[in-house]
């Protein structure tokens, strides 16, 4: 159960609806005070008693929608920044000043317009449009509500004037906020798309597309970064080659489309053995590297022995026959270049490979 009035500070979206129901609140408080300095020096027929009931009802509804942000409620409507509730009430709240204020009703006129920018955080035109109607009908109802009830106390007149004032301005503030607001919901959409673009090129920069492991460039990435950890806390970690056996065979044989598919399963049998912090790339061609971290080359040699027995097992249906890999595996030195570290493994790689094949040597310091 979320806190019905703790700010919602890990939610950004969440604090931004709650700040804009605070501005929101804010011009509420400036009517508020206005009303009370009119009615101190006499220029509003308020009765304290009804200032009290408007100040009170303002301070309800706001509380309200403060307690439906802060508990999430408002996330399960289908505008969670409830624009249009909150504009809709505001109105029939200034309805309600508008009709117990006399001399300083045209001024508070321009409440309407403070209430209606509100819509450009969301409404659409036709939206936009209605609540400057029903602004316009509410305004419409209070006049003829005076008249009926004390002809004497309203210069119906200058109240209709007033009315065609305000249905010149609202209609034109409801197109162009609208139109405001619909730049601003394209730019939301804009940004929706490009963060997915983002993470598309993202995947693609870090990762190989036939294989699934890492690129090339990002190992040596995180191979640097390694480096510069191990260099800093006197860790240590290891770097593997790996080399599929005579896979120019399996080409010439069975075909390059099925050579793809021995790297594709080549690739789902090692990750078998790996753990969540190991790195392993697609250095090129039928060439992969390993990056073991906090690893030293005893506990590494075992690792790659356990890969090699498992690739000797895993089936590759596309070419019926067994498939081994041979590797050569270096411990980092402090303070290599891993370049070197790099060459190291591959001359273990090349000394496997000159050994028969399927096999893992370790490089000497
Ligand atoms: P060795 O045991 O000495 O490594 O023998 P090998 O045949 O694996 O060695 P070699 O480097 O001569 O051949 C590697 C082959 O891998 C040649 C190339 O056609 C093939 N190859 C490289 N990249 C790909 C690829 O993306 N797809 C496929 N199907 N084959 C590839
Ligand atoms: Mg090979
Ligand atoms: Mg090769």
């Amino acid at each position: 159960m979320h806190n019905l009035f703790q700010w919602p500070k890990d939610d950004p979206v969440q604090a931004l609806r709650a700040r804009h129901m605070l501005m929101a609140f804010a011009s509420y408080l400036a009517i508020i005070i206005f009303l009370l300095y009119c009615s101190h020096i006499g220029l509003s027929r308020l009765s304290s008693m009804r200032t009290a009931q408007l100040v009170a009802f303002a301070l309800g509804i706001n509380l309200l929608f403060y307690m439906t942000i802060c508990s999430g409620w408002n996330k399960r409507l289908r505008d969670p920044g409830m624009t249009l509730v909150q504009i809709i009430v505001s109105l029939l709240w200034l309805m309600i000043v508008l009709y117990f204020t006399d001399q300083i009703r045209g001024a508070l006129l321009t409440m309407f317009l403070n209430i209606l920018i509100f819509g450009i955080l969301r409404l659409r035109t036709a939206q936009f449009l209605g609540v400057a109607l029903f602004a316009l009908a509410g305004y419409a109802t209070v006049i003829a509500l005076l008249e009926i009830e004390d002809p004497q106390a309203i210069d119906l007149q200058v109240e209709i004037l007033q009315w065609v004032l305000l249905a010149m301005v609202l209609p034109w503030f409801a197109v162009i906020g609208a139109y405001i607001s619909n730049i601003r919901s394209a730019l939301r959409q804009k940004n929706k798309d490009m963060e997915k673009v983002l993470a598309t090129i993202e995947r693609v920069a870090s990762h190989d597309e036939l294989t699934g492991t890492y690129s090339r460039r990002f190992f040596l990435d995180a191979l640097r970064r390694e480096k510069a950890r191990s260099d800093r806390e006197h860790r240590t970690f290891c770097l593997a080659m790996l080399d599929l056996d005579l896979f120019k065979n399996v080409n010439d044989r069975h075909g390059h489309p099925a050579g793809d598919e021995v790297l594709h399963a080549f690739a789902e049998c090692v990750q078998i053995e790996l753990r969540g912090s190991d790195y392993l790339a697609r250095y090129g061609g039928e060439e992969f590297a390993l990056l073991l971290i906090d690893t030293d080359l005893e506990y590494a040699g075992g690792i790659l022995e356990r890969i090699r027995r498992r690739v000797e097992q895993c089936s590759f249906p596309h070419v019926g026959s067994a498939i081994t890999v041979s590797a050569g595996v270096a411990e980092y030195q402090l303070d290599e270049n891993p370049a070197e570290t790099i060459g190291r493994a591959d001359r273990a790689l090349y000394a496997a490979k000159y050994a028969g094949r399927n096999r893992v040597e370790r490089a000497a310091a």
